[in-house]
């Protein structure tokens, strides 16, 4: 095992909730050894040639957690702060919530680390094709499959894949190399949306096994990205009332209901959620303790700590972040039975419609936005189940039951595999 120090919470989270499954599957060491550290990590210095200067030398980092179950999938992300450490965690995630939902894929993630909102479309486009070269040989529909996460989005995929095609000379990539592309570049409908979508379905599912009327609900939501938003959208048009939404310049609250509508206008034109003026201003501190029934942390990890869980009055959370929630809150959440809907459960309805993508592609099918929204919904339905029937037969959180599912088909396949060289 590494005996590199642990500097990013993301890898501690990640590494504590994969020890406390194997405590309770009673792994040995020689499994848990195997689990813990990546199959791959790259380490990439960009050098692209950008209108600015702000980036002489930019880290890129790719890792491939595992392929027991399939080629490592997980997104791109692009934020200043990301480390390799980060990477490392949240691709250990990623084999957890493709072996959860019962995807063919393993686990992988990649960090590109600038800041996107100090980036002109071109800068970015730049940035994106240098990441793809200098990680051409570790992308692949065999090998990993990457998608849009923090930061990246469907037309940094759409870069992607015609910088991959173009290096082979083709028209177009032969299989699918990545997924979140635009629809008219072999990407899937609903793809965008399908992350904060599972999010509520799941939502809606855990309020009908909870005798909680999803519709008669106040919903508080961090993080008005790609998740939050269309998190705080669909519950809206599902009935439930948003009553706050945050993102990283601020929040605002309406005990009333925010009109989402407005909200998406007001970003539209000012860049950012501060200062709407259908709402009261309020700080991310204070999002987290809004008065709510449920809380939907969307926006990074480590938002809810030991310093702040206290404070929390909603009944359920819903991870729509990876990683949003630290070991120590997770105690403290339990003993104010507080429902946590695990983030490998929680948001994998991004993943699963990339798995459509997938196959989408390979065969060269298209399908309706009614077929994925049904297959979604019937998916996470399904997953939500199987772990909260887990939890209450084996007296355990969502998340130790959610750990203790996945970690357990890995351990399978890796055993079914036999020893590999
Ligand atoms: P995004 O870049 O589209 O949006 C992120 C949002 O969070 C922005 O509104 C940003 O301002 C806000 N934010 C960032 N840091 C914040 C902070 N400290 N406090 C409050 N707000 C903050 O990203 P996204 O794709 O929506 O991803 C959000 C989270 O969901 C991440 O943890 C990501 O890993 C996870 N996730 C994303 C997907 C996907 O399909 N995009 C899938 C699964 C999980």
């Amino acid at each position: 095992m590494s005996n590199n120090i642990l500097t990013s919470r993301m890898l501690q989270t990640a590494r504590f909730n994969l020890e406390m499954a194997a405590a309770k599957l009673k792994l040995g060491k020689t499994s848990l050894i195997r689990l813990i550290e990546p199959k791959e990590k790259i380490e990439l210095t960009l050098h692209p040639k950008l209108s600015t200067t702000k980036y002489p030398g930019i880290k890129a980092y790719v890792v491939r957690h595992s392929d027991t179950l399939g080629p490592a999938k997980g997104g791109i992300r692009m934020s200043p702060g990301v480390t390799l450490q980060d990477v490392e965690g949240l691709a250990m995630e990623m084999t957890w919530k493709t072996s959860l939902i019962e995807v063919p894929f393993g686990g992988g993630k990649s960090g590109v680390c600038c800041d996107p909102a100090a980036l002109s479309a071109d800068d970015k486009e730049i940035i994106i094709r240098s990441y793809t070269r200098g990680a051409v040989r570790h992308i692949g529909p065999e090998i990993y499959v990457p998608a849009p996460d923090m930061g990246t989005n469907e037309a940094d995929m759409g870069h992607i894949r015609d910088c991959l095609a173009y290096s082979a000379g083709k028209s177009i990539t032969s299989g699918c190399y990545v997924t979140g592309k635009p629809v008219l570049l072999g990407g899937i409908v609903g793809r965008r949306e399908a992350t904060g979508k599972g999010v509520i379905y799941c939502l809606m599912r855990a309020c009908e096994r909870l005798g909680m009327k999803f519709s008669q609900a106040a919903i508080a939501v961090q993080g008005f990205g790609n998740v939050g938003s269309v998190a705080a959208q669909f519950a809206a048009e599902m009935g439930a009332k948003i009553i706050a939404v945050s993102d990283i310049s601020g929040g605002t609250m309406n005990r009333s209901g925010l009109d989402i509508g407005k909200v998406c206008e007001h970003i539209r034109k000012t860049g950012k959620l501060a200062g709407f003026a259908g709402g009261r201003d309020i700080t991310n501190a204070e999002l987290i303790a809004a008065d709510c029934d449920i809380l939907i942390p969307a926006a990074t990890q480590s938002q809810i700590t030991e310093a702040n869980c206290a404070e929390i009055k909603a009944k359920i959370i819903a991870e729509g972040a990876n990683g949003p929630t630290e070991p120590k809150a997770d105690d403290i959440l339990e003993q104010k039975n507080i429902f946590v809907i695990p983030d490998i459960l929680c948001n994998a309805g991004g993943v699963f419609v990339s798995y459509l993508e997938y196959t989408q592609e390979t065969q060269r099918e298209q399908m309706t936005i009614e077929e994925v929204n049904e297959r979604l919904n019937r998916r996470m339905c399904k997953k939500f189940d199987e772990v909260y029937e887990y939890s209450k037969t084996n007296k355990m959180t969502m998340r130790q039951a959610a750990m203790c599912i996945a970690v357990s088909r890995v351990v399978a396949a890796t055993d079914a595999r036999g020893a590999l060289p």
